[in-house]
């Protein structure tokens, strides 16, 4: 029976819609009613990539609005998105709200938005509809960001978000250190969108406010200085997918399947996964540099290579390199990540650190190899490597390339490491105590639940 209806609102952007997408399918499975609003640019995209066209929705109500955004413009340019969004869809939340509130039946009574999209408090306010905050980053994330005014007043930014001093920041115990050049407003991609991007970062510290439960996708043992500083911030992690029905309605590629497969036939603990989110784009020079070091370490390998992963690299040197290495190498566009993470012959991660790569790597017991991009991705990296200890750093050598000797070093120190495979058996460990019963993140999100009724 359903209970209660809620719109869930996300980033437009794919590590974020993925565990909104998870939320919603704990939250259906609790009877509650969900309306899920991507822009008409990533609707279409996840209906494009559903296996069966949309024809099974799992209970979740998909619609759209405009992104003020013109078709064939850059949507990974995020200064250029959050720009044409906040023109745009305050205007047409409040329509959608409007339309379902006026029909009279299951109105929406409560708004589970990202906070990057803090902007829609003020509209669910206005309309009558309560709001929820979901942070789909690390605790360390947010509160770095809302402690920009305290940075600011002890001059380690400037007014405009930039490092004012040279200095690696230690916010409190147990929080991950990070350079003061790599805070992720200013590691967003083109310079130029700074400004728009730290805009949208101040107005959310205020915006947050007006959010009645801040929730994020995380858990206490992992990020226990964090919490400490801003107790507000409830884990509820880490998410899971619905494998019943996979985590699709939320994909912007369709998974390639067939890898788990060719994963079946590997030797258990043997297969180097590789594979670099939805943002991530290498230059010809590093990609091949890459291929060959995975060629180098003669293990299996599975590498992710988006459609729009590389520039200027020709199909036939990847068809060739896959030629020379059959025996040993796949490479797929998308891949169901969530399985291929848990399967036995999956020995490592080569990963950009994103937050969610970054949480089903640990939850699934994998050590990491980190490769950070941009945002966050550097305070990922930090945790793996000072704080959790269960992955290690690939660095660049002079040239900013990584070698292909290196990539060859660092995968057999990784597999080598025993401190690391007692780390990660530890957090794997934790991870799943917290989301069984009396864990605290499965706690909070028993009461988030309860709220959503109430
Ligand atoms: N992902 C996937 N298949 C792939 C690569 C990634 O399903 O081949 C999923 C992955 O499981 C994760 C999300 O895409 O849930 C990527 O989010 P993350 O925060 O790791 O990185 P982002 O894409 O935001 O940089």
């Amino acid at each position: 029976m359903v209970s209660a209806h809620v719109l869930m609102l996300p980033f437009p952007c794919q590590g974020h819609v993925i565990p909104m997408m998870e939320l919603s399918h704990s939250l259906v499975e609790h009877g509650i009613k969900v309306t899920f609003v991507n822009t008409e640019f990533n609707h279409a995209r996840v209906l494009q990539a559903l296996p069966n066209k949309g024809s099974d929705l799992k209970g979740i109500n998909l619609v759209s609005i405009p992104d003020g955004l013109r078709p064939g413009e850059d949507r990974n340019d995020l200064g250029l998105l959050i720009e044409g969004f906040t023109k745009v869809m305050p205007g047409y939340l409040e329509e959608l709200i409007r339309e379902n509130n006026e029909k009279g039946e299951e109105k929406i009574k409560w708004l589970i938005a990202d906070e990057n999209m803090g902007w829609s408090f003020a509209v669910a306010k206005k309309m009558g509809v309560r709001t929820a905050c979901f942070w789909p980053a690390s605790a360390a994330c947010l509160t770095i960001m809302l402690l920009i005014p305290k940075l600011i007043e002890d001059r380690v930014l400037d007014e405009k978000g930039w490092p004012a001093r040279d200095e690696v920041l230690q916010i409190a115990p147990k929080m991950p250190p990070i350079h003061s050049s790599q805070l992720s407003w200013n590691e967003a991609g083109d310079p130029k969108g700074q400004p728009t991007i730290f805009k949208l970062v101040t107005d959310n510290n205020k915006n947050i406010e007006l959010a009645e439960i801040i929730v994020c996708n995380s858990f206490y043992e992992i990020e226990s200085g964090a919490y400490t500083l801003f107790p507000k911030i409830l884990p509820i992690g880490p998410l899971l997918p619905d494998l019943k029905f996979s985590k699709s309605l939320g994909l912007f590629w369709p998974e390639d399947t067939t890898c788990m497969k060719w994963l079946d036939k590997q030797p258990p603990k043997s297969v180097v996964y590789v594979a670099f989110g939805s943002f991530t784009i290498f230059s010809e020079a590093q990609f091949k540099e890459l291929a060959h070091g995975l060629e180098l370490t003669g293990r299996p390998f599975l590498w992710v290579v988006r459609p729009d992963f590389t520039t200027g690299l020709s199909k036939e040197w990847v068809d060739q390199f896959l030629e020379m290495n059959k025996e040993k190498g796949r490479i797929i566009s998308w891949a169901p990540q969530q399985q291929v993470l848990a399967h036995e012959s999956v020995a490592c991660f080569m990963s950009h650190c994103g937050w969610n790569s970054t949480l089903e790597g640990l939850r699934n017991g994998l050590p990491f190899l980190c490769w950070p991009y941009f945002v966050d991705q550097f305070y990922n990296q930090s945790y793996i490597c000072n704080v959790w200890r269960n992955g290690l750093k690939m660095e660049a050598d002079e040239s900013g390339i990584v070698s292909r000797a290196r990539v060859r070093d660092k995968v057999e120190e990784l597999i080598a490491n025993e401190e690391i495979a007692r780390r990660v058996q530890e957090l794997k460990e934790l991870a799943w105590k917290n989301l069984s019963e009396g864990g605290t993140s499965c706690e909070n999100l028993k009461n988030f639940v309860n709220l959503m009724r109430e």
